[in-house]
């Protein structure tokens, strides 16, 4: 394990010094914690949750940091799991494989060796930032796939007790980015490794945006798609729209896409027919948020360090040198704006970690 660093005054809370989360997220706001270590396996990662457990100290886990707003003191050890092993096992007709991949991995990078080795499954959720651990979370997705379409099986570490077990696909409780692990055993365990399952059959998935467009036109003639094809049509097309954290601080989509009843959206849609909306299998329907943002004029709007990307208006982005405050006012004045207008309470994607100074 690699102790990054740890914080002096553990036992005094007056004394807020800690070490810094730089590189903890991807909005890229100032915050501290208590300590912060990154086990290389799972066995020190237990280790970790032990010794935790021993001094008394709460221990929160973050991967990438990319669907976080870290607030600026977080009383708690942190763990950012470092294991990164990825196993892929064919099935004997070579037909479909097991991949079992650890909590550290990058998940665009299993994405891309997935998809180059020729196997189907995940190539629509390429250039998703973050770690393979945290994808069960949110349930990640994009362009039609989630992350759950293919996920066999997962491992927890309780954060109790170190304990390990496998939960199934039933046992997460999957949803529209939403799992048991935002209810029920939130901050409770750590995931550990993943068991996902590809397949060498054809599936492309290319229904949403130009996908169809961008992987035809690079496609020679006569020659099959392959899921590589797809992932770089996917990649240039998040590209041209999501701007790159490494550039300018988000946390991609700062809002969900409102779920709503069938009557309370048919109602909305009689006022603004031309409001993007995709009925979902249990009967609701799924509204843009991005365009509710927009008709609000937000689209592009800038306060101080923070803003409304011009782009996209799901995404809320910190320009540097900036205060968390500053964007946590930005997500409320847009709420308010959107539902003033239409009536609809949009829900923050971005789970808040830490909290604000005293005084
Ligand atoms: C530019 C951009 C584009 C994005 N596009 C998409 C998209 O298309 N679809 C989508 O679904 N999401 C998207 N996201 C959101 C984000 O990338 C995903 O939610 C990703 O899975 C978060 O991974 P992470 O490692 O950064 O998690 P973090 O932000 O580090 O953590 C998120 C939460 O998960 C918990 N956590 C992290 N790792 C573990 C673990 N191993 N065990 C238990 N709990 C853990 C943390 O405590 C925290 O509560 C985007 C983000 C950005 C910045």
């Amino acid at each position: 394990m690699t102790p990054v660093s740890t914080d002096q005054n553990a036992g005094d809370t007056s004394q807020r010094e800690g070490v810094a989360l730089d590189g903890c997220n991807t909005l890229g706001f100032s915050a501290r914690a208590r300590a912060l270590s990154e086990p290389h396996t799972v066995e020190a990662a237990r280790a970790q949750v032990l010794a935790s457990r021993q001094a008394g100290e709460r221990l929160v886990v973050i991967g990438g940091g990319s669907n976080l707003v870290l607030l600026p003191w977080l009383d708690a050890h942190v763990m950012r799991p470092a294991f990164d092993e990825v196993t892929i096992t064919p099935a004997e007709d070579g037909l479909t494989a097991t991949v079992c991949v650890e909590a550290g991995k990058r998940w665009h990078a299993l994405v891309m060796e997935l998809a180059a080795a020729g196997w189907w499954g995940y190539e629509n959720l390429a250039l998703i930032p973050g770690c393979c651990g945290a994808a069960p979370i949110q349930n990640i997705g994009a362009y039609g796939v989630e992350l759950a379409d293919h996920l066999l099986r997962l491992e927890v570490m309780s954060l109790e007790d170190g304990s390990c077990r496998w939960m199934n696909r039933e046992e997460c409780g999957f949803g529209y980015r939403d799992s048991i692990f935002k209810g029920a055993l939130e901050h409770r365990v750590l995931i550990t490794r993943l068991e996902l399952q590809v397949s060498r059959q054809a599936s492309p998935r290319l229904g949403y945006g130009d996908l169809a467009q961008r992987v035809s036109a690079a496609l020679p003639q006569g020659e099959e798609v392959t899921p590589l094809q797809v992932a770089q049509a996917v990649i240039a097309t998040r590209s041209e729209k999501l701007p790159d954290p490494a550039q300018l601080g988000n946390a991609g989509s700062f809002f969900k896409n409102p779920q709503l009843p069938q009557a309370e959206a048919q109602a909305l849609l009689t006022r603004f027919p031309s409001l993007p909306h995709y009925p979902q299998a249990d009967g609701s329907i799924k509204l843009a948020a991005g365009w509710l943002i927009d008709q609000c004029g937000l689209k592009g709007a800038r306060r101080g360090h923070v803003g409304v990307h011009a782009q996209q208006a799901l995404v809320l982005v910190h320009f540097g040198e900036g205060a968390v405050t500053e964007l946590l006012a930005l997500a409320q004045e847009v709420r308010e704006a959107v539902h003033t207008r239409f009536g609809v309470w949009l829900e923050q994607e971005p789970r808040e970690l830490g909290m604000m100074p005293e005084g």
